[in-house]
């Protein structure tokens, strides 16, 4: 007559009001703890901007610092090699005054010539570099003048989405520890299939009788599973949507 009636639960027998209210509560509570974990886990829309201009604040001052270090290397370098190719020409220089034919000459001019080139790019080099610490050291310094306030004002913003975050885990594990209860109350093969039902149905394995119709597909309770539903002795099937119904004496 009920094609939809779940043996594991009609096989129980007796008054199914008791099963129900727990399966039901159950649903309430696991559906709470689902988006309670949801919104502890999504950064409220205003402060993910937030977060990501203050990260890229901070990541600003630490790639400054990593450039000027770098620079500084860069510029002791150039320094030295700058040291190195002023004492070269100079050698050459003092060759130029002791060579013996024009060939000797015109190959230390030609030396000269090349380390005076170098000479010229490394300078350039040095400069550059010079010129980059300078800017980079200013921008720095600007940027950690203005740090300490920005991080404050960041944390102090934060600070309330971590309370927040706080109190949803304290909720969630309250209802956790009820979760545990009802689903110990429960018999195991109830459990299950309520388990496989709610995760088929998305969360809703259990859904209440409003009006006469079921309140998750809308569809009409035929009036024969209406009265089984009202007598509590069975549970009963949505004929459309196939989820337990639940009816609830105060409400309906
Ligand atoms: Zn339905």
């Amino acid at each position: 007559m009920f094609p939809n009636r779940n043996t594991l639960f009609y096989a129980r027998g007796g008054a199914m009001t008791d099963l129900l209210d727990q399966l039901y509560r159950l649903q309430t509570r696991i559906r709470f703890v689902q988006e309670s974990e949801r919104r502890r886990d999504t950064v409220p829309e205003d402060l993910v901007e937030v977060d990501r201009e203050f990260q890229e604040k901070v990541q600003a001052v630490a790639a400054l610092k990593a450039r000027l270090a770098e620079a500084a290397v860069e510029k002791r370098k150039a320094e030295s090699e700058l040291a190195d190719l002023k004492e070269k020409l100079k050698k050459y220089q003092t060759q130029l005054r002791s060579v013996q034919s024009s060939r000797e000459y015109s190959a230390a001019l030609n030396e000269i010539d090349g380390v005076e080139k170098l000479i010229r790019g490394t300078e350039d080099r040095f400069l550059e570099l010079e010129e980059e610490i300078e800017k980079a050291s200013g921008e720095l310094s600007e940027r950690e003048e203005t740090l300490p306030a920005e991080t404050e004002q960041h944390e102090e913003r934060m600070k309330d989405w971590r309370a927040e975050q706080r109190d949803i885990n304290e909720q969630l594990a309250g209802a956790r520890e009820e979760i545990a209860r009802l689903e110990a109350e429960i018999p195991p093969r109830d459990r299950a299939e309520f388990r496989r039902l709610i995760d088929k149905k998305h969360g809703l394995a259990v859904a209440v009788v409003i009006g006469g119709s079921c309140s998750a597909c809308h569809v009409k309770v035929r009036p024969a599973a209406m009265q089984i539903l009202k007598q509590g002795r069975e549970i009963v099937y949505c004929d459309s949507c196939k989820r337990i119904l639940y009816y609830e004496l105060q409400s309906s």
